[in-house]
């Protein structure tokens, strides 16, 4: 089933891409694997995935322990402080990071390690509370600001979630802020290249708003 659902998501992906003129292949699926045990994850490696996402620090590192393959794992839910050191130098893109105190905290472990950590921000681009991401537009500049004076950080881009609603303009507004607010570090003297936006129920619209990144979870493992 797996197997199945893997093509359908590519092919939807692809299909997606094309009809707005982009390249599918500058286009990542992360597979959400939250939840579900290892022998799920393999099933998708096998048929060719290579990026996995979780949303806890201890499922992270624990999964990542346990699957002996060449995954690059991507962290995706809220960090705490005191989580870093499960997650720094494990994932290959951090995608969360929503503050100034979790950036440091993750600078100083990857120093530690003596890496450079890939991260992004999570900007908050609606109104709906329960979604994380650094508010203002101030916040983002002062904390992109940060990483790019620490050298163990390697920002290369911005994360958001989309509200949950059924009206998609509301969700088309969420992806093109997050684009708009990349632009606008790139005029100001970033480099950044990835978008991490879109799951399940909105990727085709992420897609359409310039998506880098895909995070998938329901539509490749089924519900949770
Ligand atoms: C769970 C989760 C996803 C995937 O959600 P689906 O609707 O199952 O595709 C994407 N991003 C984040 C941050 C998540 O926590």
């Amino acid at each position: 089933m797996i197997h199945q659902n893997i093509k359908r998501v590519l092919d939807s992906i692809g299909e997606t891409a094309l009809k707005c003129g982009r390249n599918p292949e500058e286009i990542k699926l992360v597979a959400v694997s939250k939840t579900f045990g290892p022998d799920k994850i393999i099933e998708a490696y096998d048929c060719g995935l290579r990026d996995f996402g979780e949303n806890k620090a201890q499922e992270l590192r624990d999964k990542a322990a346990q699957i002996d393959r060449q995954v690059n794992w991507h962290f995706i839910g809220g960090l705490q402080s005191n989580k870093v050191k499960y997650v720094a130098g494990v994932a290959s893109l951090i995608h969360s990071v929503e503050s100034l105190k979790i950036a440091e905290e993750i600078a100083d472990r990857a120093e530690k390690l003596g890496i450079i950590q890939n991260i992004l921000l999570e900007v908050k681009t609606s109104d709906e509370a329960t979604k994380g991401g650094i508010e203002s537009k101030e916040e983002v500049f002062e904390v992109a600001g940060f990483c790019r004076e620490r050298k163990s950080l390697n920002l290369t881009g911005l994360m958001t979630m989309a509200p949950f609603v059924d009206d998609t303009e509301v969700i088309r507004k969420s992806f093109a802020k997050l684009r708009e607010v990349k632009e606008e570090l790139n005029r100001s003297g970033f480099n950044l290249s990835e978008l991490s936006m879109g799951m399940t129920g909105d990727y085709d619209i992420a897609i359409e708003e310039g998506a880098t990144i895909l995070r998938i979870g329901t539509a490749i493992f089924g519900g949770r």
